[in-house]
């Protein structure tokens, strides 16, 4: 999973912007996110194609302190350190 970094203030976003919201600079660098740690998740059910039947969707926090969504192949809990990929229908995590 990418996240876009503002070379000026460090702050990360999912989405690419023309410039910081929060500083105003238009530099920013494409940092690749490997790990990070689970903050909650939702068990959903009847999911759209090309979704599994059934996963979870878990909130988690990277050690910058930048939040993202995954979807999880197992249980994943609150605290719970997770290795962060995209695999060919979104963004994956698992347990690390
Ligand atoms: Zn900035």
């Amino acid at each position: 999973m990418i996240f876009y970094r503002c070379a000026s203030c460090s702050r990360e976003y999912v989405f690419r912007r023309s410039k910081c919201p929060k500083c105003g600079s238009k530099d920013f660098s494409a940092v690749e996110i490997t790990s990070a740690t689970a903050l909650d998740s939702v068990h959903l059910i009847a999911t759209p194609e090309p979704f599994p039947d059934e996963y979870d969707v878990v909130l988690f926090q990277t050690e910058s302190g930048s939040r993202g969504f995954c979807r999880a192949t197992s249980q994943i809990k609150r605290g719970d350190k997770l290795k962060i990929r995209t695999d060919e229908v979104g963004i994956l995590c698992e347990h690390e």
